[in-house]
């Protein structure tokens, strides 16, 4: 689920990680499905496909690479597949159907699909699989075309037309649209909003305003009333998505309001991705003082030097951030604090990484998606000179995450022997014996605790002990609620 792999290394260990997309969905007459540019070849499923009921059932896998938002997207796209009449399996070879939704925010993610784009190439040769779709960023970039062809893939689909989807496995065609016609994840106790789509900066390394566009906010009345179905159809915990999800606007309404409104209709809530830019003071009052809101913030800093600031035309100043910050820890009492950082943008000096160390001091992070600067081409910095050699940035790097490791460490430390209430939001598997559910407390720290509470339940517990990513917690003082 994460973009992040062994050169990009989360602190959190939740393994969740902003990002990008999409679009809403509304009904439209059926077309002529080889009528769109992007169809490779008619309709999915083959054989098996062509079954009328009683006969066997047509099946799906779907593989999601990157961020949240991709994870939203598949999702979007699981509810297509099924009501086309697929089952969902788990493994390439017991599918019709393989849908890659994929992420390209970093070269190697673009490796990791060619890997199991090659794999599915072999089983389509072998006739274990009949189509391969690939969408999602990597599908909206240049290179589509070419592994197109290369991998012999049916769809390519960007994430502006993940809705084309639905035409290929045989359903009447869907637009694109801002109504608010999505239909809401029913049952799931978790539940993502998309707020806003696309980005209206242009930071020097990031490919997301290639693939993804233009800024575009979705209507507050189509997202509150979303909200709205969502919670009585039984989801416990909103997130709000969006790039720049505190950039979000509609003629002088800003996302303070929105977010206000929201955490008036649903019982827990968060958000993600924020940019400084746009984080105001009220929203971050709004935080601490709003029982509904979960007091965690990821806020992404990239770099702690002005002059890497300006380079990757972030609009902020090191300053500004750590003002932005205190703020956050004085209204926020008890709140949870993540970033992401870059190291090794072209032209960064030893000076640019000393001042990242001396500003992760500053903010005592909670934790951090760290990345070590992978060229995007299409963007600027994979133009610019000045590259610093792989050893210094596995150096800064590793200083990088032993610098917010060693904070969080201090900061977790200090919650042991504190009484919690605890989300739980992932029940524990293997029964009794088995592992630790995984739970968030309101202040958004990641907690073990051994219970068999269901998720989107709450359990109360002491807090037993503490490592740099998560805190350990003891035997629920409380029946799950
Ligand atoms: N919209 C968000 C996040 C965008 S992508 C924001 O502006 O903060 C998530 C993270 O991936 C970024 O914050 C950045 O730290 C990292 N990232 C993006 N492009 C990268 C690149 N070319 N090399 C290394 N890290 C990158
Ligand atoms: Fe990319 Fe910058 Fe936009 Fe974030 S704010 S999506 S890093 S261009």
């Amino acid at each position: 689920m994460s973009s992040a792999t062994n050169a990009d290394i989360t602190t959190n260990g939740t393994e969740e990680k902003p990002g990008p997309t999409p679009i809403l969905l509304t009904k439209k007459p059926p077309r002529d499905p080889t009528a769109s540019a992007t169809l490779a070849s008619g309709e999915a499923g083959g054989e098996k496909g062509g079954e009328e009921s009683g006969g066997p059932k047509k099946t799906a896998c779907i593989r999601t690479f990157g961020c949240q938002m991709n994870v939203h997207d598949s999702d979007r796209m699981r509810r297509m597949v099924r009501d086309a009449g697929y089952a969902e399996v788990d493994r390439y070879e017991d599918a019709d159907l393989v849908v890659l939704n994929t992420c390209y925010v970093r070269e190697n993610a673009v490796d990791r699909v060619k890997g199991h784009l090659g794999e599915l190439g072999r089983l389509k040769r072998q006739g274990r699989v009949k189509k391969v779709a690939l969408t999602g960023c990597i599908g909206a970039a240049d290179e589509a075309e070419e592994l197109r062809r290369t991998y012999n893939i049916d769809l390519v689909l960007g994430t502006h037309n993940t809705y084309e989807l639905a035409t290929f496995v045989g359903l009447p065609g869907m637009e694109e649209t801002h109504t608010p016609e999505l239909p809401g994840t029913k049952g799931e106790h978790l539940s993502f909003v998309t707020i806003m789509t696309g980005c209206n900066y242009q930071c020097s390394y990031c490919v997301v305003p290639y693939v993804r566009g233009r800024m575009v906010s979705r209507p507050l009345t189509s997202v509150v009333s979303e909200v709205r179905r969502l919670v009585e159809s039984g989801a416990r915990y909103i997130t709000l998505l969006g790039q720049t999800v505190d950039a979000w606007r509609e003629s002088g309404v800003k996302f303070c309001d929105l977010l206000e409104r929201v955490a008036d209709e649903a019982p827990r809530v968060w958000f993600t991705t924020s940019h400084p830019s746009n984080m105001e003071d009220r929203t971050l009052r709004l935080i601490g003082e709003k029982e509904t809101i979960v007091k965690k913030l990821h806020l992404p800093v990239q770099s702690g030097s002005d002059r890497m600031l300006k380079a990757m035309h972030r609009g902020y100043k090191s300053d500004r951030y750590r003002r932005k910050i205190e703020v956050f820890r004085e209204v926020v009492t008890d709140g949870t604090l993540s970033t992401d950082i870059i190291v090794g943008h072209p032209g960064e000096t030893e000076e640019d990484h000393e001042e990242t160390l001396r500003l992760v001091e500053d903010c005592s992070f909670d934790s951090a998606y760290i990345f070590k600067f992978s060229p995007r081409s299409g963007t600027e910095a994979a133009e610019l000179p000045g590259a610093v050699p792989e050893d210094v940035v596995q150096r800064r790097f590793l200083e990088v995450l032993r610098a917010v490791e060693g904070n969080a460490f201090d900061r977790n430390r200090r919650k042991i022997g504190s009484v919690e209430e605890i989300y739980i939001r992932h029940g524990r598997t293997g029964g009794g014996g088995g592992k630790k559910a995984v739970g968030e407390t309101w202040g958004g720290h990641a907690v073990h605790v051994s219970t068999d509470a269901k998720a989107g339940r709450y359990v109360d517990a002491r807090i037993e002990d503490a490592g740099p990513h998560v805190l350990y917690a003891g035997e629920p003082l409380s029946s799950p609620r």
